[in-house]
């Protein structure tokens, strides 16, 4: 995938592969300029940055997690206002080639807090009520 960062070309270049143990890997592997290929159409530049990202075995594997994944820690050691260009890249250009993408991590949303903090209080309350009775 060719992504911008200003009037920086880079390539990025994702690979899964589903290791023994059942886990998913997705490796993002980057580089300046345009690619170079051998005779299987294979990438062969030397890639300075990579990620990978590690699905456990918990969690379903999608390529999308896995691009945004380790892709994101590719460029972890990238200054923010360069990751910020890279990521808009990243999405405008999943957009134009139908590739789904899913957004930067975020946190919990305030719905999943408040229940959280619902369950918390109740968990008191029973102790509470339990401690009581005793
Ligand atoms: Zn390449």
């Amino acid at each position: 995938m060719r992504l911008m960062a200003g009037d920086v070309v880079l390539m990025a270049h994702f690979a899964y592969t589903h290791h023994e143990n059942g886990a998913w890997v997705t490796l993002c592997r980057l580089h300046e300029g345009k690619c170079n290929s051998d005779a299987l159409g294979r990438c062969t530049e030397y890639c300075a940055r990579t990620g990978s990202a590690r699905c456990s075995n918990k969690d379903v594997f999608t390529k999308p997690l896995g691009r945004r994944d380790s892709l994101a820690r590719a460029i972890k050691f990238m200054p923010r206002p360069t990751r910020k260009l890279i990521w808009a890249s990243y999405f405008n250009q999943s957009l134009k080639r139908g590739l789904k993408c899913v957004p930067k991590h975020v946190g919990p949303t305030q719905e999943q807090l408040a229940i959280e903090a619902l369950k918390t209080l109740i968990r008191t309350v029973v102790r509470e009520e339990v401690q009581r009775g005793s």
